[in-house]
């Protein structure tokens, strides 16, 4: 599989964040040229590597803010140039990816409405043919990962050579805390059947609430994602869309600051052989467990058979309690809970009950009362 630098190459020449990570940042949507500019200078003196806005917005209803429209491109395009920022925004027509060309945006992403649809990603396709810019593909609102997939294919089809994947997490039945659930083993998949295709995490559209992008971020560096798309805005209670997730920039470098990136490949090796030498120790262990049980479980049938001989009962309450009592001691002075303790030994009770009524033919007793 590719590094994270080889996997970045698309990214040739930006700015990285985070030990090699592409930083996405920036407000949902681009509201005016003062507010475009503002954030975009805080965001180019800390480094991050691209400036996002959104220009036309997929509003659930209308007569909400559907984004400025064109004039908003020449705004975002200035203010990346003043803060010496790439900027991207999401194209959803063939009409918007003209009006980009025609403003020098540099990266262009397809949203998770627009990936759904497969008349509307064979357009943006076909108008893109030719085109050498990075495009990044959200994943489709549905958990549907074919979806997700037949759109990267698309735009391949297409001759686009250098694209990404934007998980921001998927509409769901379920009550989650989530604006809309990870379900990460989907992009884990998209990942085993794409190697090469660069995953960036939208913590914000996931997670619709601030409280939860730290966890959500380092959730994604711990799965090796190789980047973050991340919403900013000047004054984010003010925010004419999605304010209740986007953060100030001053919040953003404390949450960079507060997230550890995960080593890569080469130590990735390193943590495999070292898992696999404790893996083996595990293995050994359980097989002596098993081996001790099967042993144990032979004495308790020779001892059945001398009970029968001497007319005694299988179960010798007194008898139990002091092994209960015993293997509790003996356990919790090796740092083993006592109920788990007590748990195994009720168990492994029961079963040589039943074994030694099984020896002397008497119906198995469910569970044996230990009034313990
Ligand atoms: C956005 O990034 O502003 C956006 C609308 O996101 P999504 O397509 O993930 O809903
Ligand atoms: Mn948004």
């Amino acid at each position: 599989m590719k590094t994270t630098k080889e996997k970045i190459c698309m990214f040739q020449g930006y700015k990285t964040c985070l030990k090699g990570k592409i930083i996405m940042a920036g407000p949902c949507s681009v509201e005016s040229e003062g507010q475009i500019m503002d954030i975009a200078l805080q965001l180019g003196k800390m480094g991050v590597s691209i400036l996002r806005g959104g220009i036309w917005k997929p509003r659930t209803r209308p007569g909400s803010f559907q984004g400025v429209g064109e004039i908003g491109l020449q705004w975002l395009k200035s203010a990346g140039k003043a803060a010496k920022l790439p900027v991207g925004c999401e194209v959803a027509q063939p009409a918007h990816v003209d009006a980009c060309l025609a403003n020098d945006i540099d990266v262009l992403w397809i949203g998770a409405r627009t990936t759904v649809n497969p008349f509307s990603v064979q357009a943006l396709a076909d108008r893109l043919r030719g085109v050498d810019l990075p495009v990044m593909i959200k994943n489709p609102v549905n958990p549907d990962l074919e979806l997700w997939i037949g759109a990267i294919e698309r735009l391949r089809r297409a001759g686009i050579s250098k694209i990404a994947a934007i998980h921001r997490g998927f509409s769901t039945a379920r009550d989650t805390i989530y604006r809309n659930e990870p379900i990460w083993r989907i992009p884990m998949e998209l990942r085993r059947r794409m190697p090469e295709i660069p995953l960036i995490c939208d913590p914000s559209h996931m997670g619709g609430k601030r409280e939860l992008l730290k966890s959500i971020s380092q959730e994604a560096l711990d799965l090796l994602y190789e980047g973050l798309m991340i919403e900013v805005h000047p004054c984010p209670e003010k925010a004419m869309s999605d304010s209740g997730q986007q953060i100030t920039s001053a919040q953003l470098r404390k949450l960079l600051a507060g997230l550890k990136p995960k080593k890569e490949l080469t130590v990735i090796r390193d943590y495999m052989q070292h898992m696999a030498g404790l893996r083996k120790e595990v293995d050994g262990l359980d097989h002596q467990l098993l081996d001790c049980l099967s042993r144990r479980m032979e004495i308790v049938r020779q001892m059945s058979l001398c009970k029968q001989k001497y007319g005694v009962s299988s179960f010798q309450p007194h008898r139990w309690s002091a092994i209960v009592k015993d293997r509790t001691r003996y356990g919790v002075a090796r740092a083993l809970d006592s109920d788990f303790i007590h748990d195994i030994f009720d168990q492994i009770h029961e079963e040589a009950i039943r074994q030694q009524e099984k020896e002397t033919d008497v119906i198995p007793q469910k569970k044996a009362e230990s009034g313990h």
